[in-house]
């Protein structure tokens, strides 16, 4: 058994600074809401610039990643950790193609974004990296492993 890949799947979902400044939270986090996930991790985040070069370690040599690290560290990020069955590959779904021009209208991207360089939302691209990069952007303590109730604000 691979340690990381025990517990139920999970994907770390990030809506990065244009989003942030451009007053996209709300919606975008109402998304993966309606379509049913777990949300077990939520904050507003400055991060450094080590952070970004280790979370996009994997593009290190392609010509815009001096430009991606100055991006994701413009501003605050809202970081996420959400759960459910499939939810690496429904999430992907949801954000769309890289480039926003090429993202399916009804995507966050497609709806949303114009720019490669400013596409407003990451997404992990496969459960072991959900894994690695919940436990790279959030501490210990700052993710709930909690049940929804079963809506007792309704009897
Ligand atoms: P995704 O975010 O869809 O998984 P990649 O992992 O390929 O895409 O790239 C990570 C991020 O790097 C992209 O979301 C985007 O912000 C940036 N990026 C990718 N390709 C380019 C590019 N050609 N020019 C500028 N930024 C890019
Ligand atoms: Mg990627």
């Amino acid at each position: 058994l691979v340690a990381s890949m025990e517990g139920p799947e999970e994907s770390y979902i990030m809506i990065k600074p244009d989003g942030v400044q451009r007053g996209l939270v709300g919606e975008i986090i109402s998304r993966f809401e309606k379509k049913g996930f777990l949300l077990k991790g939520l904050k507003l985040f400055q991060c450094p610039k080590d952070l970004a070069e280790e979370h996009y370690k994997d593009l290190k040599e392609k010509p815009f990643f001096p430009k991606l690290i100055e991006y994701i560290t413009s501003g605050p990020v809202v970081c996420m950790a959400w759960e459910g069955a499939g939810v690496v590959a429904s999430a992907r779904k949801l954000i769309g193609a890289t480039n926003p021009l090429q993202a399916e209208p009804g995507t966050i991207r497609g709806d949303l974004a114009v720019q490669t360089g400013r596409n407003v939302v990451h997404g992990s691209d496969s459960p072991e990296n959900g894994k690695r990069e919940i436990a790279l952007w959030f501490k210990e303590g700052e993710i709930c492993e909690w049940v929804p109730a079963q809506a007792p604000w309704l009897r």
